[in-house]
């Protein structure tokens, strides 16, 4: 039996932050796709409509470092995103022991995250919830940022969940002292926090509370000083942290380049106002020197 008249249901993929995953053929195309089923539940009609209006935007963002939204329809109370099927993540290649991660991998897998994010930047979408396992793999070796704009139309999974378990290791000082008005800052710390987990192979801030995780980020930091982040005093959730001095960047990551450590810390400024963007973080110079970055179609494969 046809969903919509056009996709034909196969297994369960998986269940996320909004709902569960199914793997399904698009018989228009004869694509395989994965379509991921949002229960609209509580919140009926109205923002039913919005998100719909939203979703038609995201359809718009095409970028070979974003997943395509193929298609998405109402079926049966339930919202269903249409997206390109996926082979792996890059939490998979991360965690796979058996796989090398070459400097020249990283670069690769960085430079495509930050391209994503660009182009979404660019048109004014943030992702908000960047992690691994929301950095697909496609089967030509292409990584594509997941979700993006999401977070925004259904709500952060810390809203409806009151541990984020994953999402927090990734999240900015400013989202961690309750900023409202947060802005592409978010996703460029978080890509930050991903490359530092190439360079590691392991989580690199896994906090187990919001106050863990600043207390994680400024032990590697540094305790923020005022003329770093004028603004941080004036947080909806700030509150006074121990001052602590940083250690050298250098010995958190011993095995880094200096251009790629230089990169990092521009990544990891504590003010968003004076951390780089995505676009600018391309035309950093670790991206123009050797070694080059890996083709995706050579980046390793998860077995
Ligand atoms: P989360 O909200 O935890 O990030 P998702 O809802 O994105 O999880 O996805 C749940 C699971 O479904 C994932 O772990 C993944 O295995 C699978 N999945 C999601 N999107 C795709 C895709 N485009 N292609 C293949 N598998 C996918």
């Amino acid at each position: 039996k046809k969903v919509a008249d056009r996709y034909l249901k196969r297994e369960q993929l998986g269940e996320g932050t909004y709902g569960v995953v199914f793997k399904a053929l698009d018989t228009k195309t004869g694509q395989t796709v994965a379509i991921k089923k949002i229960r609209l539940g509580n919140h009926k009609e109205g923002v039913n409509f919005t998100a719909l209006r939203e979703i038609k935007l995201l359809k718009e963002l095409k970028d070979p470092n974003i997943i395509e939204l193929i298609d998405a329809f109402p079926h049966k109370g339930n919202l269903h995103l249409v997206f390109e099927f996926m082979e792996s993540d890059l939490e998979a290649v991360i965690r796979d022991r058996n796989i090398v991660l070459s400097p020249a991998d990283i670069k690769s897998y960085i430079q495509m995250t930050l391209n994503g994010l660009a182009f979404c930047h660019k048109k004014w979408v943030l992702h908000r919830d960047m992690k691994p396992n929301n950095l697909l793999i496609a089967a030509d070796g292409q990584l594509k940022l997941a979700d993006f704009g999401l977070a925004r139309i259904f709500g952060s999974p810390g809203r409806k969940f009151t541990h984020q378990v994953f999402a927090r290791w990734y999240r900015a000082p400013e989202l961690l002292f309750g900023t409202k008005q947060y802005g592409s800052g978010v996703d460029v710390w978080a890509a930050g926090c991903i490359f530092a987990e190439l360079l590691l192979r392991k989580p690199f801030m896994p906090g187990v509370s919001d106050i863990d995780q600043l207390g994680k980020i400024f032990a590697n930091f540094g305790t923020p000083k005022t003329v770093q982040w004028p603004d941080m005093v004036y947080l909806p959730d700030y509150i006074e942290f121990q001052q602590a001095p940083a250690p050298p960047l250098r010995s958190l990551f011993p095995m880094a380049s200096d251009d790629a450590l230089d990169l990092l810390s521009k990544m990891f400024a504590f003010d968003p106002k004076a951390r780089i963007s995505a676009q600018q973080a391309l035309e950093h110079r670790y991206f123009s020197t050797v070694p080059a970055p890996t083709y995706p179609a050579l980046l390793p494969k998860v077995p």
